[in-house]
C-alpha cells in the first residue's frame, strides 16, 4: 500500500491506515490513493491527481491541481487556479458561494472561510446526521487579504498541523512588518529583498506594509505580477507597485522589493545594490532554517495556525473526532487524546515541491 500510495502521489502509512480502519475513523471520507474520497457524493477533497469530481479548499498547488474533469471551489479559488494553470484547468468548474448550501447526492456541502490566502476555504460536509470539516490550510489571524477564519461546529474535524508543535507561537505580524521598517532605516542604502510565495503571502505583506502605513512605491518580481493584479481586481489595496522588470535595479537603494523565495539566491538578486536578504515564512521561526536560506533578515509571518491557533480552533468546533494532515501530527494527536477526543494523524502527504519543511507547505507557510 505505501509503495503503491507513493506512486500515485500519495503517502499512505499503513500502520495507522489499514483501508477499513481508516474508513472507520473518517466517517464520511476514507482515504485512497488519490486523497480524500466520499464514496456518497463520489467526490475528492484536494486530490493530489486527476479525477472525476474535486472539491478544492484553495489554490496552493499543493491543494489544487489541475485535470480534474470537474472542480468545485469558491470564485476566488477558480481564478486563481485559471491564472496559474490557464483557462483549461479543468473539464468544468462549478463556484461555491461561501456559506452556501450544495448537494451532491445525498451529501450537503459548504464552503466557509479558512483566513489562509484569497478564496480559501474549509469544507464541510453533512450525511445523515453527522457533519465533517476538511479544514484545509488556515491561520486565525487577521488579514487583510482575504475572509477571517470561522470556526464550524462538527463531529469530525480534519486539520492540517503544518505548525503543529508547541514551539511554534507566531509572533504579531505587525511586530515583523516593524522589523521590516526598522531595518530600512538602519540600513537605507541597501536593497531590501523580500522572500515571500507567489500566492498569499507576497500580497499580505505588501497590504501590511501599508496598514502600517509605508508609502514608498513596492517593488514586484515578474512571477506575481498577474496573482497581484487578481487581488487588487478583488479590492484589496496595495498602494504603488512598480514591475522590477521596468525598473533601473541599481537605483533601487533602500526600496523594497518583494520576490519568490527561490530569487534570493538566483542570479536575479545580483545588480540590486548591497541586497539584503529577508523572508516572510512562519519556518524563519527556527533560526537554522533562515541561516541555511542565507535569510539576513528572517520575519515570523505565516498563513498557518500555530500552535495556540490549532489548539484553539480544535477546542472551536467541538468535534469529538480529530483527524490531523499536513505536518507535525503527533503532538497535536497527543494532545487531543488528553483533551478525550479521539485522534489520529491522516498520513496523506501530496508530492510535489514539497521535498523539505521548508517548502512542505508548498507556497502558503
Ligand atoms: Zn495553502
Amino acid at each position: 500500500m505505501a509503495a503503491e500510495g507513493a506512486a500515485t502521489g500519495v503517502e499512505v502509512l499503513p500502520a495507522e491506515l489499514a483501508p477499513a480502519e481508516n474508513m472507520a475513523a473518517i466517517d464520511i471520507l476514507s482515504l485512497t490513493p488519490a486523497g480524500l474520497y466520499c464514496a456518497a457524493g463520489d467526490f475528492f477533497i484536494d486530490p493530489p491527481r486527476p479525477v472525476s469530481r474535486a472539491l478544492v479548499t484553495h489554490a496552493h498547488s499543493d491543494h489544487a491541481r489541475p485535470g480534474h474533469a470537474k472542480v468545485l471551489a469558491t470564485r476566488e479559488t477558480l481564478a486563481l487556479m485559471a491564472i496559474r494553470y490557464g483557462p483549461g484547468f479543468a473539464g468544468s468548474a462549478q463556484a461555491a458561494g461561501l456559506g452556501e448550501k450544495l448537494m451532491l447526492g445525498p451529501v450537503e456541502v459548504g464552503f466557509h472561510p479558512a483566513g489562509h490566502v484569497l478564496g480559501s476555504a474549509q469544507i464541510r460536509l453533512a450525511l445523515k446526521g453527522r457533519t465533517l470539516v476538511v479544514s484545509g490550510d488556515y491561520k486565525r489571524e487577521p488579514d487583510p487579504t482575504c475572509a477571517g477564519f470561522k470556526p464550524i461546529r462538527c463531529d469530525v474535524f480534519i486539520t492540517e498541523a503544518t505548525f503543529g508543535l508547541p514551539i511554534f507561537r507566531h509572533s504579531r505580524t505587525s511586530a515583523e512588518i516593524e522589523k521590516l521598517l526598522a531595518s530600512l532605516k538602519i540600513f537605507p542604502e541597501r536593497a531590501h529583498l523580500v522572500g515571500a510565495y507567489a500566492l498569499g503571502k507576497a500580497q499580505r505583506v505588501m497590504a501590511l506594509l501599508r496598514a502600517a502605513g509605508y508609502d514608498r512605491p513596492i517593488y514586484l518580481h515578474g512571477a506575481m505580477e498577474r496573482l497581484t493584479e487578481f487581488y487588487a481586481s478583488e479590492g484589496v489595496g496595495f498602494g504603488e507597485i512598480r514591475k522590477v522588470s521596468g525598473a533601473d535595479r541599481a537605483k533601487l537603494r533602500g526600496e523594497i522589493v518583494i520576490c519568490p523565495p527561490g530569487a534570493l539566491q538566483d542570479p536575479w538578486s545580483r545588480g540590486f545594490p548591497d541586497p539584503l536578504a529577508a523572508f516572510a515564512s512562519g519556518w524563519m521561526r527556527v533560526r537554522a532554517r533562515a541561516k541555511q536560506r542565507g535569510v539576513e533578515l528572517p520575519l515570523v509571518i505565516s498563513d498557518h495556525a500555530d500552535w495556540n491557533g490549532l489548539l484553539a480552533t480544535i477546542r472551536e468546533t467541538g468535534c469529538e473526532k480529530l483527524l490531523v494532515t499536513h505536518g507535525e501530527a503527533d503532538a497535536l494527536t497527543h494532545w487531543a487524546r488528553g483533551q478525550g477526543l479521539l485522534a489520529e494523524p491522516l498520513h496523506i502527504r501530496a508530492h510535489g515541491e514539497e521535498d523539505e519543511p521548508m517548502h512542505a507547505a508548498a507556497e502558503g507557510d
